[in-house]
């Protein structure tokens, strides 16, 4: 059995019969099982399997219509704030243990109806709170890179599972970078879509007004196949947008199969450097995202430069608005209605508080603390409504850079993986972390990070920026700078 395998090619080797789903299952579970690096809270052995010799009788009986399903008998990981009916769904939260969604997320539908076979639920930051993996209770996911590094976060799990060979493909989450951060730190491709493009019913909310579900895979080729699946128009979610572009799949596949032929085309794109992206980055980090540019520009990309203005105040706002959504969102977890309950029942107060305490852990704490003083009466306006303010400046920025250019390049992190335990401690290292991560979010565009080399032999991300549901410009770009760094 191959080591890897790009999950537009395998869809073709299960419809025609060379590679059994249920095989390739049975394979992946093994590899779960001797794996020691803690990329799933649970995993759906039996269920996977049932659906994997689902696929197979399909193309056994040459089963027409499920022969069309775009994932069919493909392994999908699950981001554990995505809600599975009949699966526990735990935000990595000991509050949320042994919760069992009765109902699928959207995008769980979704895949279900492409063929895809559920693998299992992936680890992560305790509420997407955290940018290492580390604040899970199921303990930390480990760096398959490096075990004795942090995977980024907070989907972390996905991106290792996608990195060690432990799926084919992933589903993370991104409120600030929780997509692109661990895909940037385990080497492989992570996409935020626009906000609006996927539906988020059944994501189990952090901040509603920042996050999207996306995909995490090895390849830009199966992150537009994942997305195609997943970005279905759904009434149940009345902040997505409707009626925009929502497929991207074909058509960049016919490009990659004529550049392969012809060699990567001369791309016509206007790509911007914004100063303040690079500014402070470590010097590992640097060179490596320089090079990449090089390569865009041989790619016959028109590179300039240009001055977010709005970038000193970005990382602050964003930690505002994130934190007091959280606070406002997380009070939902009573005790009463889900997960972690009390031996015995007690007046509301203090089952409130009891479950709370005992179930929510230190950052998520911190979080509700911090959010609910940034929201309170006398606090509103200097806090919140000022990040708000600023909010409004971040996109403003965005809005004036993309009339000159088509897309953004940025070094996705400021550093590599650093070790299991090194930031933890200290909460505010972990958050600047985010820096470049967080703009793009509070304007809502789409981003991708894609690997660009290595520095003291880790992965380095690129991270690419786009215009509002111009996904397909953002995926050729990168599809191109994918061929040409291969080569
Ligand atoms: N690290 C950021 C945070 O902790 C982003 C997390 C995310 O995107 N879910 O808020």
């Amino acid at each position: 059995m191959k080591e890897r395998f790009s999950g537009y090619e395998l869809v073709e080797s299960i419809r025609g019969g060379e590679v059994s789903s249920e095989e390739l299952v049975l394979e992946l579970l093994e590899r779960i099982e001797r794996s020691d690096l803690n990329c799933y809270i649970t995993v759906c052995g039996d269920a996977a399997l049932e659906a994997a010799r689902r696929a197979d009788r399909a193309v056994r009986e040459n089963d027409r219509k499920a022969l069309r399903k775009r994932l069919l008998g493909v392994p999908v990981a699950v981001k554990d704030c995505i809600s599975t009916k009949g699966i526990q769904t735990t935000c990595a939260s000991k509050i949320l243990c042994g919760y069992v969604p009765p109902f699928d997320a959207t995008v769980v539908r979704a895949l279900k109806d492409e063929g895809a076979v559920i693998l299992g639920k992936t680890n992560m930051d305790e509420f997407c709170m955290g940018s290492t993996t580390e604040t899970s209770y199921f303990g930390p996911t480990r760096n398959p890179h490096d075990k004795s590094r942090v995977p980024g976060g907070s989907s972390g799990g996905s991106a290792a599972a996608v990195a060690a060979g432990e799926t084919v493909l992933a589903l993370g989450t991104d409120t600030g970078g929780s997509i692109r951060c661990p895909a940037a730190f385990c080497g492989v491709v992570g996409l935020k879509p626009t906000y609006g493009l996927v539906s988020r019913y059944g994501l189990i909310a952090y901040a509603n007004s920042l996050e999207q579900i996306g995909p995490i895979t090895q390849s830009v080729l199966d992150a537009a196949l994942l997305l195609d699946v997943i970005a279905v128009e759904d009434p149940k979610d009345a902040t997505q947008v409707k009626g925009v572009r929502r497929s991207f799949f074909e058509e960049l596949r016919t490009l990659a199969a004529s550049w392969e032929k012809e060699g990567v085309a001369k791309l016509k794109l206007r790509v911007g450097v914004p100063r303040e992206f690079v500014e402070g980055v470590d010097t590992g980090v640097e060179k490596a995202f320089w090079a990449a540019v090089e390569r865009l520009k041989e790619l016959g990309a028109d590179v300039g430069e240009i001055s977010f203005r709005s970038m000193r105040f970005a990382l602050a706002a964003y930690y505002v608005i994130a934190m007091s959504e959280a606070s406002s969102n997380l009070a939902r977890y009573d005790g009463l209605r889900y997960g972690l309950r009390l031996e015995k029942d007690e007046d509301w107060h203090t089952t409130f508080s009891k479950i709370r305490g005992k179930g929510f852990g230190e950052e998520v704490k911190r979080r509700i603390i911090l959010g609910t003083f940034a929201l309170s009466a006398g606090y509103y306006g200097r806090y919140y409504l000022k990040a708000l303010k600023v909010r409004t400046l971040v996109r403003h920025d965005f809005d004036e850079a993309f009339k000159r250019f088509d897309v953004l390049a940025t070094p996705t992190m400021p550093f590599v993986a650093f070790k299991l335990g090194e930031r933890i401690k200290d909460p505010l290292s972990l958050y600047l972390a985010d820096v470049n991560t967080v703009p793009i979010n509070l304007a809502g565009v789409p981003s991708i990070s894609v690997p660009c080399g290595l520095s003291d032999g880790l992965p380095v991300g690129l991270q690419l920026i786009g215009r509002h549901f111009d996904e397909a410009t953002l995926l050729k770009a990168a599809l191109a700078f994918e061929m040409a760094w291969k080569d």
